[in-house]
Order: structure tokens, then sequence, then C-alpha cells
């Protein structure tokens, strides 16, 4: 493990890099996996993710809404297929890389159950194939629903489609629950996936970049008589929403499921300690290059239900799971050139273009060299030979330069930007250079305006890059409020090519859709500096309406000690929002265009949603011995009511949760007149609230 980063950075520090995270991963996800062109390695992608998990930890408080170890996957794209809401959630997987995270999940396993070292924890091991997760429902027995897994929450029907699956049961044996959702993986073998791609090649179709791309691309067809032709496969690997488990554990409750018609995976078994879970690891290691499928890591499982149970979830993954990834695949080649590309925020991103290279199967054409400073770590310039490397099925890294040499010229990173020509430079501290541009930089412009109507912001459907790059060109869209303008623009928009009156209409009528947008997305949507998405609705979940919010901003700049102190007490927002907030409002150009955009829009004051329970909303502290669950369990359930876990008594706490040995916060609690109860009491809460 790297030392905890708490030491050495500071919280507003940490909330700006956890914010950057969440947009770089998102990107990559995005990239990844709804448009099948990942840009950085899998061990790139892992950093990222594990950076951003050590910094939750460190700094649990600044955990955002749009964190990404909240989500699983990608958002549900633009796609032909129509959507699906899981009755029980698709979770991901947290993941572990050697032997000693692995122990110490299994540590913690054991703190959070309140188990002693002697008390036996049997865990289940499986290889972790490597395809599209789906989830087949039953109901008395028949194939009712087939879906993609999604976000997670909402995913793609793919029931036509699964129907042409032959290692998916159409009906079950009679006998089993009256509902029952079986969960496994869709996937594609590698003699299929080198088979379909030499056909595609053949009949000048699109080629994938590996099994798992062939698969999702096979599967997720609106035709599914596509789907039939493909030589998909199947197998199971859990289930989801159950009208009755029959089981106490995991693999009995699979080899009950293999029983019912599914494939499972051939090495799934039952250990009983961390030795017998790494000699697993190490087996199907062994056997990787053979296996007729390509698999990126083994699964674990803890295999009793009841265990699960009181493991439950933190954000997107279970507790009671883990990933333990394979190491990187790596592979030489030339990096034949250095495209810069420009973004949202003027940021120049390097991207180097490589001689096309097998890695573990798959054909790598880029890889992100991230910025200057990784250039020159790397040294790299076109005409080198590269290492580059990825893990899994993730994006590709470069991770060394074979041609390095100190003494000759290096790559030199562009002054100004390639868009618009601006200056670019990096700011104090700052490794990303940035084009000074602005808002002459059409780049950055483009970038904002696809910004504004993208699916976290206003998601203003029918308006994408290349509609919004083609009316910038046309002089229709200066600045957000301006799409709400194009309605003037009915005739013009209709005389260019590709639109017809029902395209137009439906642009303009997604548009009007958002006359009254949430107040958070339209915030957001400014795309402020350091007001992400999480920020933007903590703002608003205190201060509800945008005006007011421009007025604490403008006196927070001109000093007012009350409105610094009023934005500051908001849960996540620190100095650097309120100094990015100030800055935004001192520019009379920004002011312009916020008040633009407020008199073609009007978002209504932003409303606190609540879960109904009796703590919902309620500031709750824990103290004392704990007899049933650990601390770390009670907090979760409170958090599942919709309450607060605070750490110390205040006089906003309004629940004392007290065992054995409480001391000084029951003194104080009672000083204070809150009210007090024991864990008993707090059990019938959580059992009340089901
Ligand atoms: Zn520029």
């Amino acid at each position: 493990m790297p030392p905890m980063p708490s030491a050495d950075i500071t919280q507003a520090e940490a909330a700006n890099e956890l914010m950057r995270l969440a947009k770089a991963i998102a990107h990559h996800d995005r990239l990844y996996h709804a448009e099948d062109a990942p840009e950085i390695s899998d061990p790139e992608y892992d950093a990222l993710v594990r950076r951003n998990r050590e910094l939750e930890e460190a700094f649990p408080h600044l955990v955002r809404e749009d964190s990404p170890s909240r989500k699983v996957g990608h958002e549900v794209a633009a796609s032909p297929l129509s959507k699906v809401t899981h009755e029980v959630r698709m979770m991901s997987l947290d993941n572990a890389f050697n032997r000693e995270e692995v122990e110490e999940w299994v540590q913690r396993i054991r703190r959070y159950l309140n188990l002693s070292d002697s008390d036996p924890v049997a865990i289940t091991a499986e290889d972790k194939i490597d395809g599209l997760s789906c989830s087949l429902r039953y109901e008395n027995g028949e194939l009712v629903r087939a879906a993609t897994r999604g976000d997670g929450q909402v995913g793609e029907d793919v029931t036509a489609n699964a129907r042409h699956i032959a290692d998916i049961p159409q009906s079950l044996p009679a006998g089993v629950p009256e509902v029952f959702e079986v969960r496994g993986e869709v996937y594609m073998s590698k003699a299929d996936f080198a088979a379909l791609n030499a056909a595609q090649e053949e009949a000048g179709g699109k080629l994938f970049a590996n099994p798992r791309n062939a698969a999702a691309g096979s599967f997720r067809q609106k035709d599914a008589s596509v789907t039939a032709k493909r030589p998909l496969k199947f197998w199971a690997y859990g289930w989801g929403a159950a009208s009755n488990v029959p089981c106490a554990t995991q693999h009995e409750m699979m080899r009950m499921i293999e029983e019912w018609g599914f494939p499972l995976s051939p090495f799934l078994t039952v250990t009983g300690s961390v030795d017998e879970m790494i000699a697993h690891y190490q087996e199907i290691g062994r056997q990787r290059p053979d296996l007729p499928y390509e698999i990126d890591g083994v699964v674990y499982k803890v295999d009793r239900l009841d265990y699960q149970q009181r493991l439950g979830f933190v954000s997107k993954a279970p507790r009671w799971a883990l990933a333990h990834k394979f190491p990187a695949e790596q592979a030489q080649t030339t990096l034949e050139a250095i495209d810069i590309q420009v973004g949202r925020t003027g940021k120049l991103t390097p991207v180097g273009r490589l001689a096309p290279v097998l890695v573990g199967g798959v054909t790598v054409t880029n890889v992100t060299l991230h910025n200057r400073d990784e250039i020159e770590r790397l040294g790299v310039r076109p005409g080198d030979r590269v290492v580059i490397q990825r893990a899994g099925d993730v994006i590709p890294q470069v991770v060394e330069n074979l041609t390095r040499e100190e003494d000759r010229p290096a790559f030199t990173f562009p002054d100004h930007c390639p868009e618009c020509n601006s200056e670019a430079v990096a700011e104090e501290g700052e490794v990303d250079v940035r084009c000074t541009g602005g808002l002459i930089c059409p780049a950055q412009r483009t970038q904002r305006l696809e910004h504004f109507v993208s699916r976290k912001a206003l998601d203003i459907d029918g308006i994408g890059s290349k509609t919004i790059a083609q009316f910038f060109a046309l002089g229709w869209l200066e600045s957000p409020a301006d799409i709400f303008r194009l309605k003037q623009r009915r005739g013009d928009i209709l005389a260019l090519d590709g639109w017809q009156e029902k395209s137009v209409d439906n642009l303009l009528a997604s548009v009007e859709a958002r006359r009254e947008p949430d107040a958070a997305r339209l915030l957001f949507g400014l795309g402020i500096r350091h007001v992400g998405e999480t920020t933007s609705r903590d703002l608003m979940k205190h201060i509800h309406e945008l005006p007011a919010l421009q007025q604490l901003a403008e006196r927070a700049r001109a000093g007012d000690a009350e409105a610094v102190a009023e934005l500051t007490s908001i849960d996540g927002i620190g100095p650097s929002v309120v100094e990015a907030l100030g800055d935004f409002f001192h520019e009379p150009h920004n002011v312009a265009v916020w008040e633009d955009m407020l008199s073609e829009v009007t978002p209504p004051p932003y409303v606190v949603q609540t879960l109904d329970s009796p703590v919902a909303g309620k500031t709750v502290v824990f103290t004392g011995k704990l007899e049933t669950m650990s601390r770390d369990e009670a907090k979760a359930q409170a958090e599942r009511l919709g309450a607060k876990a605070a750490g110390s008594v205040s006089a906003k706490t309004d629940l004392l949760v007290a065992g054995p040995g409480a001391g000084s916060k029951l003194k104080k609690a009672q000083e204070l007149g809150i009210e007090v109860i024991d864990e008993a009491g707090w059990a019938e809460i959580v059992a009340a609230a089901g």
C-alpha cells in the first residue's frame, strides 16, 4: 500500500483532485464502454481508480456524488434499445492486485463481522471472464426479460437477443422460485472472435478490438437476427432479484443454478484460507494462456449468504466480493506521432499514435501521454520504440522508451494552442498546459457548449458534437442561452443538409423540454472551475436558488465574512470553490452569459429528496461498544435510512445510539437533551424500515 495521502495534501487539494479524477474516470469509462475506443492503458486506468480510492479513504467526507466508486460501468449511451431499470442494482467489483490486498480484504471482512481469527470464513473463487454482464429475469420459470448492466441501475433491454444464445435456457425446471434473476456474463471465445474478425475484414465490416467488444457489439443489437448469427456464449456467476433464495451459501446456490441448466465457471470452488485462494489464483493464471476464452482475474466471494447480507455494499461494490486481477501484458511498437487535443477547460492533452501492435490479443493504436511532464519523464519523440502495456481489458499506456537518449533534442510541447494559436501555459504548480484563448478558442467554446447539453448537465437529446460544431461555425451558438433561441432558426436549420421537418422538430422539442431545468444541473452545465456535479448539488441543496448563489459569491469575493462562512459551512464546499465562484461572477462576461441564460430558462427552487424512515435527514452518533455489529456496519445502516452518521455529539445531533462503556458523548448528549437509545432500539428502527 502506498502511504495515505492525507499527510501531504490539503483538503482543498484533495477535493480538487477528486473532482478531476471523477471527470477523468468517467471520460475513460465512456470511451471504453460506450464508444469501444479506449485511450489509456488498464494499469493507468487502475491507477486513477486507486488514487481516487486512497483519497476517499483519507477524506471520507469529500466523497463525491459522481464519485467513480459509486458508479458501475458506463451510463447507457444513446441506444436504439429500450431501457430497463434493475430491481436489484447490478454491482461492480473492487479490485486487488497482489496478495497483501487480498489478505487485507479478508481481514476487513473479519473486522466488519466481528469475527475472531479462529472463526472460519469460507470464500468462493472462480475465474473472471472478460465479457458483458447480463441479468436474466425468470418469472414462473419462464425467461421474461434480459438486460445489460448499463450503469448498474438502468440497463438495456436485450430480451430478444438473449433468446438466440444457446447457453441461456428459455425456461427453468418446475419448482424454481416464482421470480429469479440469473446474472452472468455474455462472452465470445478467442477462436470465435478471430473467425468473426476475419469474416468482417473480408466483408469490409467493422473490426472489433477484442473478444469483449465483439461480444458487446454482437449482443447489443437492435436487430436480434444479427445476434443470432454471432457465436455468443453465457455463463452464470450470481443472481439479482429473487422471490426466494433456497440456499444458505453462494456455492450451493450456484450449483442449483447449474442444475437449472446454466453453464458456470469450470474453476468455481470454495476456499478456506488466503493460502488456498492464492493457490487457486496461481493455478488459473498458469492455465490462462490455454483457456479458450479471455479472463482478467479471479473473483472471490464470501460464501455464507447471511454474511453477504450483513456486509452489504459500499457505494457501487459489495463488501463481500473482490476481483483479484492478473498482471499487465506488454508489447513493443513504434510511436509514430504525438497529437495534441484541446479540451473544454483548454487543457492540452498529448495522444500517442502507434504502429498497430497486438497486446494480449488486442490491437492497440493509441495511447494517452497525459501531459507535458509524462512526455518528459519518458523522453519520447515520434519515431521512438516504446514498450506499451495493457492489463485485462482496459486501456494501454507507455511504460518504457527503448530509444531513450538523454542528449538528443526532446519533443517540444507546444506553447501555443493548435486550435486557436493563443499562448498555452501551465499555471504555477500545475502540470497541465492550458490554452489561454478562453472565449476566442473554438475548441474550448464548442466543448463548453457540449458540456452544457451533456447528459449530466442539461441532458438535451439530439444535439451532439457534430451539430454543435456546425451551428457554432455558422455563428448560431455563441453561448448556452443561444441553444434556447434555436427555434428562431427553424427555417435555417431545415435548409441544411441532413435535416428534415421531423428531426428539426425533435431537436427543438428536446430544447423546449429543458426550459425549467434542475438548478444543480444548470449550475454544473456552466462549467465553473471546481464546481462539478456533486459540488453543484451540494450548493443547491443549501442555497436552493441560483440568484441567491450569485449574491453570496459576490459578497464572499468582496470579503464579507458572513457570506464566506455560509458557503464554507456546506459539507463538501471548501475555499477553492468559494474562490472559483467569486472569480466567475467577478468577470463581467460571465455575468452577461449567466443573466442571458436566466432570461431563457427558469429553474425551480432546488428541493432536497429524503428517504422515508423515522431517522431520514437526522444526524445520528454511535458511541460505546456495539455488540452485534461493527461501527462501520452501523454507520452504513444509518446512511441507508437517509440519516447522517456523525463522529461527535453537538447541538446538531438528533439521536445518540449508546452501547456499554459510553462515556463523554453520552454525558454531553444528556446535557443537551438529545434522545439516547441502545443498540436494541437502533436494531428496531432498522428492522421497521425494512
Ligand atoms: Zn485554443
